[in-house]
């Protein structure tokens, strides 16, 4: 018989990635807490539940996508968590972006009770969610890797079994090392080109042609110059994950330099009252370290003259 599967955390990611499911034809049982938001999902088939726990005497095959490593814990192991409510065979599959170390705990305490986990993070952002092009990076035993394998083709398109339990997330936190520090590169280059008197639109437009190319040049150049900040990936989140690499780099006595300088960038931009914005308002606190700013109409060469 088919598996029945179940999504908890219906955001910005969560709530696309459910629907892909539900529209492949799957029986999908759903729980956000804020009852409003599983709406959409009840509309085209779902059942939505009051907790994790009803979700997981429901489904064979649990989805989490909520928002930091205590919101995991809280969903499995809370009092009204998966773990009361799934049974031995169950799988979990926390595609969440969270701590390595935490969720190799998960994995211990799901398996004391014969329940099965992966962690499998994802990289390509809301569109990707929406488009079901997600790269999925997977942590856990091969053989619930292709268990799962058939529903994360509903969701994503580079499907990659990294490892054992937590792999998954350390590849995802090896990713959020190389976004955060190319995000950057590209606030300063722009702002470079503004600062020199140079239409910083017509340098993005020149380097989406060559080596210096990227995704992240293409999505968040132009947002940056307009500063379009609606998430998106929220800065909030950003922060969280390179709390999440910084932490690492402790654990096994490593250095991260380039990534600890960005990490300061979203400490300041947090104490900005900035969370919630998309993570390109990262330019904002690079804006403001060199007082030249990208939506300015002023040619930065007259202000420099005024001071
Ligand atoms: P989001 O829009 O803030 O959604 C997170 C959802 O989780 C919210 O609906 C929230 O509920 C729910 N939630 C949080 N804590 C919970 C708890 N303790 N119990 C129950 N529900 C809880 O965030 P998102 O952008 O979808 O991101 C979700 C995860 O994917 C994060 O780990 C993020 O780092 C990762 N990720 C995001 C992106 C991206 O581009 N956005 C890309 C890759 C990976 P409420 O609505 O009630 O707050």
């Amino acid at each position: 018989m088919t598996p029945s599967l179940g999504f908890i955390g219906l955001g910005i990611m969560g709530k696309p990635m459910a629907l892909n499911l539900c529209n492949a034809g799957h029986r999908l049982f759903v729980h956000a807490r804020r009852p409003p938001m599983m709406i959409t999902l009840t509309e085209v088939g779902a059942t939505a539940c009051s907790s994790p726990l009803e979700v997981a005497k429901q489904a064979d095959i649990i989805f989490t996508m909520v928002s930091d490593t205590a919101d995991v814990e809280q969903v499995i192991l809370g009092d009204l968590g998966i773990i009361h409510g799934a049974g031995p065979g169950k799988l979990v599959i926390d595609m969440s972006t969270i701590s390595a170390t935490v969720t190799r705990r998960l994995a211990t305490s799901l398996g004391e009770r014969g329940i099965e986990m992966l962690d499998a993070p994802v990289s390509g952002g809301e569109t990707g969610a929406l488009a079901g092009t997600l790269s999925i990076m997977v942590g856990g035993k091969t053989t619930q890797f292709d268990r799962a394998l058939p529903f994360f083709k509903s969701l994503g398109q580079n499907i990659v079994h990294i490892g054992e339990h937590g792999a998954g997330q350390i590849a995802k936190t090896c990713n959020q090392v190389l976004l955060s520090q190319t995000l950057t590169a590209v606030g300063e280059a722009l702002i470079l080109a503004k600062a020199a008197g140079v239409e910083p639109a017509n340098v993005c437009k020149a380097l989406l042609g060559g080596f210096a190319s990227s995704r992240i040049l293409e999505l968040y150049g132009p947002r940056m110059l307009n500063h379009d900040f609606k998430p998106g990936f929220k800065v909030k989140l950003h922060h969280k994950d390179l709390r999440i690499a910084m932490q690492i780099a402790h654990e096994l006595g490593i250095a991260l330099p380039g990534t600890a300088v960005v990490a300061q960038y979203l400490n300041a931009l947090m104490g900005m009252g900035h969370g919630e914005l998309d993570n390109g308002a990262l330019v904002l606190v690079q804006e403001q370290l060199s007082n030249v700013h990208l939506t300015d109409s002023v040619p930065p060469s007259q202000q420099r003259e005024k001071l």
